[in-house]
């Protein structure tokens, strides 16, 4: 027990090594690989953002003009952000929100006459 003790009396009056979340936040530096998000008009629906996920997260129907994103299988590694022609897909700084149940994204294009679904 002595010999802890000079141990325990350092620990007793020295601060945490570890952040006291929540009441002290990580700072979120430049360039943090947050979230991805998707801005169907800026979007061709040419489908390479879908063939570079490594995840499989991305599903885009070109006839249909739909983009889907399944969010809970993304690895945020910005391939898709990268690749895009368009520049419709950034990277967001910020962390995604915690959700109680796994929903995927669902975008829609405008429909024109030839890419029309038939009823
Ligand atoms: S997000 Fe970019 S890469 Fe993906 S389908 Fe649209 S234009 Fe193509
Ligand atoms: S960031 Fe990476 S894993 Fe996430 S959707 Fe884009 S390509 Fe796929």
């Amino acid at each position: 027990m002595a010999v802890m003790l000079p141990n325990i009396m350092k620990n007793l009056f020295s601060r945490p090594e570890t952040r006291l979340y929540p009441a002290e936040e990580r700072i979120l530096y430049p360039h943090t690989r947050g979230h991805i998000e998707f801005d169907a008009d800026k979007c061709n629906f040419c489908t390479l953002c879908s063939k570079k996920c490594p995840a499989d997260a991305i599903k885009v129907d070109r006839a249909n003009k739909t983009w889907i994103l399944d969010s809970y299988r993304c690895i945020v590694c910005a391939a898709c952000v990268e690749d895009c022609p368009k520049e419709a897909i950034q990277m967001i700084e910020q962390w995604r929100t915690p959700a109680f149940s796994k929903t995927v994204e669902v975008y829609e294009g405008p429909k024109t006459e030839e890419t029309q679904p038939e009823a």
